[in-house]
């Protein structure tokens, strides 16, 4: 009998999955629920999924395999909902939620079987028109535990697939992804705080601190919820990290020239050993710009534009106020990690621009 598969929350990551779904599965039924009704209708014409339902209960009922792809506080609402449905005998439930462990202890002695999953890419875009079949390409997808059913589900995402513990998963995240995030929005509000006596610092802000705080950009109702679903383990890398400052802000008050060069050094070598280094995705979304250094020359930028005609370009914006430490003028924003190493090639096969 052809199964059927429910994707519950029709946003970014939710269609984005059952796009991934289809690509390997073809034969499989994919059904959708979301509250609002626009991106059901979007995601029944774009062929997101076959049909999709304004009731959460009529669509679960129905579904072998679910897919909570909602905020988390929804998720966890959720699951108590889906044990006071009748759904079907052996239905498997997943989510898709940015934290682990308050949605698996909320699935805890639930009538019906439970495997937590995070898929670990992401788009500072949301909602259903920004689906991407490609957003899990090489991403890792954690599983709290082994479900070779999800991973033969999922196959077409190609994605890595990794088992860990929830607990373990919400320690990890929380150092790489969550207080990074933390951390860049305090950045940026700290600039904006210093600019009123020192106006000259937006100008100023440039290429290295473009990279530290791009992720301040994200949705803050996600960041929300997942502060709030992970508050000990966030708060616990916040102490941590106060302890960083007052050591290099020792070293710096004692001119400590020796101790100074070997926290840079030390930092240099550690980021170089690490996978984000080879290009590889790790727990903060990437995003796929090109920059180049283009001539300030009329018809350049129709030039580089004619030369990615075939490519799809998410956005271009001219980087004009400040070129130190920037990586070039030109910022052109890709889909994917294909199409910007595609873009790339064109690029320094058609002319000398620099691009990075
Ligand atoms: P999104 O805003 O793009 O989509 C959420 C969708 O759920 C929307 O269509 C919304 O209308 C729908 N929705 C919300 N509440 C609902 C309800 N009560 N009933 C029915 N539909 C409801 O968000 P997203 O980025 O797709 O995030 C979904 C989940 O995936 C979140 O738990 C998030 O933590 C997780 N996640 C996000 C990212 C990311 O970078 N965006 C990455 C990995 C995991």
């Amino acid at each position: 009998m052809q199964k059927t598969v429910l994707i519950v929350g029709l946003g970014l990551i939710g269609s984005s999955i059952a796009l991934g779904i289809r690509r390997g599965n073809p034969e499989l039924k994919i059904i959708g629920y979301n509250r609002r009704q626009e991106p059901r209708e979007i995601a029944v014409s774009e062929g997101i999924v076959d049909l999709a339902f304004g009731n959460f209960q009529e669509a679960a009922e129905q579904a072998d395999i679910i897919f909570l792809c909602v905020p988390i506080k929804q998720t966890i609402e959720m699951l108590a909902s889906l044990a006071s449905f009748s759904l079907r005998a052996d239905v498997l439930v997943t989510d898709a939620g940015s934290t682990k462990l308050a949605i698996v202890r909320a699935a805890e002695g639930l009538p019906f079987k439970f495997v937590g999953g995070h898929p670990m890419a992401g788009s500072h875009k949301s909602g259903v028109l920004a689906a991407d079949v490609n957003l899990f390409e090489n991403a890792y997808y954690v599983f709290t535990e082994k479900s070779p059913e999800l991973e033969n589900l999922l196959r077409g995402l190609h994605a890595k697939y990794i088992v860990m513990a929830a607990e373990e998963h919400d320690a990890v995240t929380s150092q790489v992804s969550h207080f990074p995030h933390v951390l860049a929005s305090s950045l940026v509000q700290q600039s904006d705080s210093f600019a009123v006596g020192h106006p000259l610092v937006k100008n100023l802000a440039a290429g290295g601190f473009r990279d530290m705080t791009r992720i301040a950009e994200s949705d803050s109702a996600m960041w929300v919820s997942i502060l709030l679903s992970n508050p000990a383990a966030i708060l616990a890398r916040l102490e941590d990290f106060k302890g960083q400052l007052d050591l290099i802000g020792q070293k710096i008050a004692n001119r400590d020239e020796e101790g100074i060069r070997n926290f840079f050094e030390k930092g240099k070598q550690i980021r170089q050993a690490m996978e984000i280094h080879q290009g590889n995705r790790g727990a903060i979304p990437n995003f796929y710009d090109l920059f180049i250094s283009v001539p300030d020359k009329k018809g350049v930028i129709l030039r580089v534009l004619a030369l990615l005609q075939d490519i799809s370009i998410t956005n271009i914006k001219i980087n004009e106020d400040n070129r130190e430490d920037i990586h070039g003028q030109l910022q052109v924003s890709f889909k994917n990690e294909t199409d910007l190493l595609r873009a790339r090639k064109i690029i320094e096969t058609a002319t000398d621009f620099v691009v990075e």
